[in-house]
């Protein structure tokens, strides 16, 4: 926990967020200026600045997340018309919370 990251306080409960899902690894909750109809961060618990920080002992978490995200997807409703998952990785790429998470985004007529 860090405790002036964002998305460790929303983890930790100290900062409002509408959680769809969580367990012990990771909470997914709706991003609060939605790009898309569904527009949902999945989120590991541990603090990790970004995918360039990412360690070997990461691998099992990283494959959670994008395995969690086909079934939020089909909770939201969208995994047949489909949808995104984007990282955005440092500032360049648009990175503004530098604590590891995927954006899952759809919703669009198909
Ligand atoms: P990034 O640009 O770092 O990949 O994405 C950060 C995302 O977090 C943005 O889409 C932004 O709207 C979202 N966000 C920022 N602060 C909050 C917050 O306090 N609550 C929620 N739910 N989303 C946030
Ligand atoms: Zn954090």
């Amino acid at each position: 926990m860090e405790k002036d990251c964002l998305f460790c306080q929303i983890i930790a409960g100290d900062r409002h967020a509408d959680i769809v899902y969580e367990d012990d690894l990771m909470v997914v909750f709706k991003d609060i200026n939605p790009h898309a109809p569904v527009h949902l961060l999945l989120v590991p618990r541990k603090h990790i600045r970004s995918v360039n920080d990412l360690s070997a002992d990461d691998q099992g978490l990283v494959a959670a997340v994008i395995m969690r995200a086909r079934y939020v997807a089909k909770e939201a409703g969208v995994d047949k018309s489909g949808y995104k998952l984007v990282l955005n990785v440092e500032r360049g790429a648009g990175q503004v919370i530098f604590h590891l998470h995927m954006h899952l985004t759809g919703g669009w007529r198909a």
